[in-house]
C-alpha cells in the first residue's frame, strides 16, 4: 500500500513572500490596483507586518468603495456648507494668516490656496518642504504659484543629512522617498504651531487612493503627531533614532524629520482638514484650474513610467521612487494613474489595463544618474539593492530577465 506522497513545496509552486505581503496576488475588478498596494505612503517602520490595501468579497478594493460613494450618497452643496461655516470660524479680521497651505506647487497646492485666498478671502499662508533636485518643470512651477499671489515659507534640511537618510532609505527599505515624505508631513503643523494659525488645508485625501486613515474631514494627528516622550521612536530608512545617532547625526539633525508633539498640537487647538473632504475632487479640474489660474505648466513630455504629464513632476527622484515600488510590490506609476484614473471615470478598465501594460515598470532612465550620484551609490549597488528587494512571490527570472509572475488582465 502505498500513501498518496503531497507535491513538495518547492519555491516554484510555493515561492516566498517578503515584508509580509499577501501571497495571494489580486487584482481589484474595478481598478487595476492589486491587494500588495501597502496603505501608507511612509511604508513599515519595519519590514514585515504590513498593512495593504483591503479587498471586499466581490473582489473590490476599499479606495474605489470610496469613490462610488463619492459619485452618488454624498450631497456636496451641504458639505460645501460646513466648508463656508469652518473658514467662518478661522478667518482673520486684521490681515493675519489665518489657514496653512502646505505644498510644493503642484497643481493640488495652487487650487486649494487659490480658492481659499479668492473664493472665500481667507489669508492663506504656503509652506513648502521642497524637493533636494528640483526639476526644471517643477522649480518653474514653484515659482509660478508663489507669483500668483502667495507668501510662502520653505523649510529645506540639512542637505547632507537629507542626502545620508535617502541613502539609508534606498539602501534598508528600497524607499529612497521616505524621509522626504516624513519632513513634508510634519512641516505643515511645525509651522502652524510656530505662526499661530489654527487651520490647516490640504488637497487630497489619501485615503481614497487606499490608504487606511481612519477619518476623513479632519486628519488623524495621530498620523502627523505622537505623544512628547515617543517622538523618538520614528525609525528612518529602517534605522532607529540612536542607530542614526550612532551613524554621527545630532538630535538637531533629525529634528525635522520626528513628528510634532501632541500636545503641542491639541494644546494649540490646531484643525487638520482636506479639501478634498467638501468637494467631488476630481484631479484633471485641478490642473486645468491651475493651468488657468497659476501658470501651472505641464511636463513637455510623457513621464517615465506612465501616460501623465502633469501630476508629481517637481522633484527628480519621483520617477525612481515608483519604479522602487514597481520592484517591492509589482505596482508601478501608470497602476497608481491608471486606478485613480478609474475612480475617477476619466478611462474605463480595459484602458487601464493597457496603460498598465504598455508603461508600468519603464525604468526612469532621464534623472538614472542624478539620482545616483546624490546617493552617493554606484550602478552595481543600484541594482544589487533592487534585486534584495524583489519578493519571489511576485517575481521570476526567465532567460535572465526578471519578469512579473502576475500582471492585471
Ligand atoms: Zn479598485
Amino acid at each position: 500500500m502505498t500513501t498518496p506522497t503531497k507535491t513538495p513545496k518547492t519555491e516554484e509552486n510555493s515561492p516566498k513572500t517578503l515584508f509580509g505581503l499577501p501571497k495571494e496576488v489580486q487584482f481589484c475588478k474595478k481598478c487595476v490596483m492589486s491587494n500588495q498596494r501597502p496603505s501608507s505612503t511612509v511604508e513599515f517602520k519595519n519590514l514585515d507586518k504590513k498593512e495593504t490595501l483591503a479587498f471586499d468579497d466581490e473582489g473590490v478594493c476599499s479606495a474605489c468603495r470610496i469613490h462610488e460613494r463619492k459619485w452618488d450618497g454624498i450631497d456636496w452643496g451641504a458639505r460645501q456648507k460646513d466648508l463656508e461655516e469652518l473658514l467662518d470660524r478661522h478667518r482673520s479680521s486684521d490681515g493675519s494668516y489665518d489657514v496653512i497651505v502646505p505644498g510644493s506647487g503642484g497643481k493640488d497646492s495652487m487650487y486649494v490656496s487659490h480658492v481659499l485666498k479668492y473664493k472665500f478671502g481667507m489669508h492663506p499662508l504656503t509652506i513648502t518642504w521642497p524637493p533636494h533636485m528640483y526639476t526644471d518643470i517643477g522649480r518653474i512651477n514653484f515659482d509660478a504659484w508663489i507669483a500668483a499671489g502667495f507668501d510662502n515659507v520653505s523649510f529645506t534640511p540639512n542637505g547632507d543629512v537629507h542626502r545620508l537618510l535617502t541613502r539609508e532609505a534606498f539602501l534598508n527599505l528600497l524607499h529612497p522617498f521616505q524621509p522626504f515624505i516624513l519632513g513634508q508631513k510634519n512641516i505643515g503643523p511645525k509651522m502652524a504651531l510656530q505662526y499661530g494659525v489654527k487651520l490647516i488645508v490640504y488637497g487630497e485625501n489619501e485615503a481614497e487612493g487606499g490608504s487606511r486613515i481612519k477619518f476623513n474631514n479632519t486628519m488623524n494627528t495621530q498620523f502627523f503627531a505622537s505623544p512628547r516622550d515617543e517622538r523618538r521612536d520614528v525609525v528612518i530608512g529602517k534605522r532607529s533614532y540612536n542607530e542614526l545617532i550612532d551613524l554621527g547625526l545630532s538630535h538637531h539633525d533629525l529634528e525635522p524629520y520626528l513628528p510634532i508633539a501632541l500636545e503641542d498640537l491639541q494644546e494649540a487647538g490646531i484643525e487638520m482638514h482636506y479639501m478634498s473632504f467638501y468637494e467631488n475632487w476630481r484631479c484633471q479640474e485641478k490642473y486645468y484650474f491651475a493651468q488657468e489660474h497659476c501658470g501651472f505648466q505641464p511636463n513637455p513630455e510623457r513621464t517615465e513610467g506612465t501616460y501623465t504629464k502633469f501630476a508629481s513632476l517637481d522633484d527628480k527622484i519621483d520617477g525612481l521612487q515608483y519604479y522602487t515600488t514597481h520592484i517591492k510590490f509589482g505596482i508601478g506609476r501608470a497602476t497608481y494613474d491608471a486606478a485613480y484614473d478609474i475612480r475617477h471615470r476619466y478611462i474605463d478598465r480595459d484602458e487601464g489595463v493597457a496603460l498598465v501594460k504598455r508603461y508600468d515598470g519603464e525604468f526612469p532612465q532621464k534623472y538614472f544618474q542624478d539620482c545616483l550620484d546624490y546617493m552617493e551609490i554606484n550602478e552595481e549597488q543600484f541594482y544589487e539593492t533592487l534585486d534584495n528587494f524583489r519578493s519571489p512571490h511576485l517575481w521570476m527570472k526567465e532567460a535572465d530577465e526578471w519578469k512579473l509572475r502576475h500582471t492585471v488582465k
